[in-house]
């Protein structure tokens, strides 16, 4: 089954639908992500983690993230799955629960960095297409309404300005109480420079779709954001398919 086809041709009712999530670190994508997820029956599937997961293989063989060669040598011998869930995702690496392992800074800034390499990319992408073919997914990442599933019913992108951002990803490492102490400046200025990454790399470079409905969290609590992005879902529902979908006419 095609990417394409797959929105459309399951008859098993509520388990259909693709919503793509994209936007930039610190928006509030994995929480709305998992939300959305609840709210209409789907499976959250979190596309950031398959490439922590093999940053986190490239730093322990010790290779350089700057060496493509090596990266896409790396690739060709490594198994990621996701196995996705209503909440959190687990992430297997070559048959290792490595879910635990993802969320520290190094990886973080590793992950930014392998992502830039087209074989990479090819790879990944193959392998969330194949994730999601049968949609009732909620897929969130980068790249997701551009290149993963670019028919997807419903997309949405979704920003926050980068000071804000910065502050929950602050808040969420655990803020002032944190040890060792980190200062809410360095986390912006990560931030910005993981930014500068996903939206200058050549290719699948980090983007709204033409078609994706941009939400601004900016001035929003979460609350009100997870209530919007069900409110974008509810009305892209709530109008037939050919209206809210443009590949039925094509
Ligand atoms: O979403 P998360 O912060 O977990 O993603 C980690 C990194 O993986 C991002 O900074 C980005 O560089 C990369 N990524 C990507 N395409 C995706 C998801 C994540 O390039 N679809």
């Amino acid at each position: 089954m095609s990417a394409e086809d797959s929105s459309f041709c399951s008859d098993v009712p509520g388990r259909t639908m693709i919503v793509a999530i994209d936007g930039p670190s610190g928006a509030g994508k994995s929480t709305i992500a998992r939300r959305l997820a609840s709210h209409f029956g789907l499976l959250n599937l979190e596309t950031g983690a398959m490439y922590r997961a093999f940053a986190l293989k490239a730093l322990r063989e010790g290779l350089p993230l700057d060496d493509s060669k090596g990266l896409e040598a790396l690739a060709s011998e490594t198994t990621i799955t996701l196995e996705p869930g209503e909440e959190d995702n687990r992430v297997l690496l070559d048959g290792e629960d490595v879910t635990g392992l993802l969320r520290n800074q190094i990886v973080t800034d590793a992950a930014s960095r392998v992502s830039v390499f087209p074989a990479i990319r090819v790879w990944m992408v193959r392998l969330q297409q194949q994730l999601g073919e049968k949609g009732g997914v909620v897929m969130e990442g980068r790249d997701i309404g551009t290149v993963v599933f670019p028919h997807a019913e419903v997309k949405i992108f979704l920003d926050a300005a980068p000071e804000v951002r910065g502050l929950r990803r602050y808040d969420q490492l655990g803020g002032s109480s944190r040890k060792p102490e980190i200062q809410p400046e360095e986390v912006i200025q990560d931030l910005r420079a993981r930014d500068q990454r996903d939206r200058t790399r050549a290719d699948s470079p980090l983007r709204a779709a033409a078609d994706a409905v941009v939400l601004d969290s900016t001035d929003m609590t979460l609350e009100e954001a997870v209530q919007a992005a069900v409110d974008i879902v509810t009305a892209k529902l709530s109008k037939p398919l050919d209206q809210s979908t443009d590949q039925l006419a094509s």
